[in-house]
């Protein structure tokens, strides 16, 4: 298990991580969330050890993170850190090396993992000579070569088309099968929502959300009512409760300010004759994270 104990960082006299807690365990995808200059990026280099903690302990299996460690951390960043003048192979060759890798482990599995994301004749060819995409495959595979016990994904998923964003998505979801811990950053909600089970939402260095995500979206008492049908919209916004009321395709998105209010509503359309849909739901993840950090998380 990873073990985030109520680290603190400070630069200087300004403090960009504040007395955050988190675990993640054998085979859980974790969602670190927040706007720019949250401190997500702060927090991953204290996890593997790249920058000290003013105050608090990180653990890996109860292990100090340092470099016995390391071999069992594989970080996908955000930037792209790839040797572009080497090959493929000899980038993989270099990098799984430092990570404790034999050359033939190396070869077998860098045969394997080009396969799967199809691209085995890029091998011998210059990294700078690939697409944006590519590349960022090649970043991937580069930092999932050792089968980390611990894996980092920072916007893993950027500069790549649905389909190679459906790969990379199996993949993760497969070594958190097999057991692996996942800590995963974006900015698309929706992917967050589909991924992870558990996560924090960091503002201004602090958890200002966190847990599970299911529990998140039960607590949070704001919830929305899809109305398809001839609604009268002003009687509607009229009542005590009702949030807002939008139009969203054929149909319409009441947001009322708790699960109560969805009666009222339902007695009001109850009047109306060619309602064919009411349904209350929970208000998606970007909803909640705009309340909660108060903007958007696109920048
Ligand atoms: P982004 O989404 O933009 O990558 P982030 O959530 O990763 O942002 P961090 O890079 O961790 O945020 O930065 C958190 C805060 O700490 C920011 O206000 C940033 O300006 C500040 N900061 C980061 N690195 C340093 C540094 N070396 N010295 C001083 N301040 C820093």
């Amino acid at each position: 298990m990873l073990k985030v104990d109520n680290i603190t960082k400070y630069y200087g006299d300004f403090c960009a991580v504040d007395h955050l807690s988190f675990n993640v365990e054998p085979g859980e995808i974790f969602g670190l969330l927040g706007v720019n200059g949250a401190g997500k990026t702060t927090t991953f280099r204290m996890i593997i050890g790249l920058l000290e903690p003013t105050s608090g302990n990180i653990t890996l299996n109860d292990k100090k993170i340092d470099y016995d460690v390391t071999d069992e951390i594989g970080f996908l960043t955000e930037e792209r850190s790839l040797l572009t003048k080497m090959t493929v192979k000899e980038q993989c060759h270099y990098y799984g090396v430092l990570k404790g890798m034999t050359e033939s482990d190396v070869d077998k599995r860098l045969d394997e993992l080009l396969k799967k994301f199809g691209i085995e004749s890029y091998k011998d060819k210059k990294i700078k000579e690939l697409s944006k995409g590519n590349q960022q495959k090649i970043q991937f595979i580069t930092a999932i070569l050792n089968q980390p016990k611990l894996l980092i994904c920072d916007e893993p998923f950027s500069g790549l088309d649905p389909f190679n964003v459906e790969l990379f998505k199996n993949e993760i979801k497969e070594m958190a099968q097999k057991g692996s811990m996942i800590i995963f950053s974006t900015h698309r909600m929706e992917h967050v929502e589909l991924f992870c089970k558990k996560l924090v939402v960091l503002k201004d260095g602090k958890a200002v959300l966190s847990g599970n995500l299911a529990d998140i979206k039960k607590q949070y008492r704001k919830k929305n009512i899809l109305i398809r049908g001839n609604i009268d919209i002003d009687k509607i916004k009229s009542l005590e409760g009702v949030l807002e009321v939008n139009p969203k395709g054929l149909e319409y998105e009441v947001k009322i300010a708790d699960e109560n209010v969805a009666d009222k509503v339902f007695n009001e359309i109850s009047q109306a004759k060619n309602v064919t849909k009411f349904v209350v739901e929970e208000p998606s993840l970007n909803e909640i994270f705009i309340d909660k950090v108060g903007e958007t998380y696109e920048n």
